[in-house]
């Protein structure tokens, strides 16, 4: 196991394409790391920087505290598992696995005894002897990553390994990659576009967009303290509902509705954006359907259901509230019919108010 240190990190390529800003992050011993963000963020170019694959162009890289932007791949005792991972097609399983060790020469039965070991961590002892065109796409992805866990190693890097497999797929190997991490202790960074992985793997998260890191947090940092529109709209799904308005005497029109944002906010605040545009938000299912019964502390807004898609576990409900969008999640048991108005309350304690300039999220206040 090793602690990374990631200080002021940027990756200029040689077109002159600056394709990483200044990335700061510590890694502690055995955490499981995700980076996540759209294509084209700098996920995969931090990735292979660490892994010694790219170079650095400014910034420094320490393992353990120690300097290691000049070393090659083997001395960082790094392993990697790529999108595209390329089996040896015409090698058995077990070949496939064994490989990396006799090119380094290691004994014969050294190998056997490793060979077994991975494949039973991997549940693959029973495929040993095939080839890899008689294997289904999950059993030869984790011949790919048993191909990377086989060397004891001290980092795993993971980009995109899910990539290629269905979505059932996807789901079972997420769950045994987070084991295979727990079993073997190894720092992990692990690459994906894919918030509902980054969401259920990490110990922490580090959200990129067009180069620049936008927040590291834990899942629950993420989601309830995103720290701007980008965050808050990329970790969620169905994605947090944004609308604008300008504030005008402390107050907002949403729906052609006055919002009295003093419910939430203090008088300083409202204060400073007085005349601004800002972006209210609130996620879909941070909502409560109206029933008649008395509610406190709430938003109330009226909507025409445009739209509705029953999911099993809820309902996404697509409303209109007076020409502006919104989705809404609700029991399924409480699906409305399409055309027909819904009211619904979003609870003070559930809004999110941004800056709509700087898309930075504004504090309001406890309550
Ligand atoms: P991600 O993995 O997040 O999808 P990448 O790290 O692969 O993104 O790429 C980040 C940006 O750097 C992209 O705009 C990409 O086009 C650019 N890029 C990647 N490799 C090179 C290269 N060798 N030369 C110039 N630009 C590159
Ligand atoms: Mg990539």
């Amino acid at each position: 196991m090793a602690y990374l240190t990631l200080k002021g990190i940027n990756k200029i390529y040689p077109n002159g394409f600056h394709a990483v800003h200044d990335f700061n992050l510590e890694i502690e011993k055995g955490e499981f790391i995700v980076f996540v963000g759209s294509s084209g963020c700098g996920k995969s170019t931090t990735l292979r920087m660490i892994a010694g694959l790219e170079n650095i162009s400014k910034g420094e890289f320490l393992i353990d505290g120690v300097r290691a932007n000049e070393k090659g791949p083997r001395e960082r005792g790094v392993a990697m598992v790529f999108q595209s991972y390329a089996l040896y097609p015409h090698m058995t399983v077990y070949d496939n696995l064994a490989f990396g060790l006799t090119l380094q020469g290691v004994d014969d039965d050294v190998i056997e005894k490793k060979v077994l070991a991975t494949a039973e961590i991997l549940g693959l002892t029973k495929y040993l002897d095939r080839l890899p065109r008689a294997l289904s796409g999950g059993q030869r992805q984790r011949v790919a990553v048993g191909r990377a866990i086989i060397r004891k190693v001290d980092i795993f890097l993971m980009d995109e390994p899910l990539s290629n497999l269905d979505a059932k797929q996807r789901v079972t190997m997420r769950s045994e990659i987070t084991q295979i991490h727990r079993r073997t202790g190894a720092t992990t960074i692990y690459v994906t576009h894919d918030q509902t992985e980054a969401m259920t793997m990490a110990d922490r998260i580090v959200v990129m967009k067009d180069g620049y890191i936008q927040q590291i947090g834990t899942p629950h940092d993420l989601y309830f303290d995103p720290v701007n529109i980008f965050v808050a709209g990329f970790i969620g799904e169905p994605p947090m509902n944004f609308i604008d308005g300008t504030v005008k005497n402390g107050k907002i029109v949403i729906g052609g509705k006055d919002i009295d944002l003093s419910a939430v906010a203090d008088k300083d605040v409202l204060g400073k954006y007085e005349g601004s545009e800002v972006t209210f938000g609130f996620r879909p299912e941070a909502i409560k359907l109206l029933n008649g019964t008395n509610m406190e502390n709430v938003y109330k807004f009226c909507g025409t259901v445009e739209l509705t898609e029953m999911l099993g576990d809820n309902t996404n409900v697509y409303i209109d509230i007076n020409g502006v969008k919104s989705i809404l999640k609700v029991d399924p048991h409480d699906t409305p019919r399409v055309d027909t108005d819904l009211g619904f309350a979003i609870p003070y304690k559930n809004v999110y108010l941004f800056d709509k300039h700087t898309e930075k999220r504004i504090k309001l206040r406890a309550v």
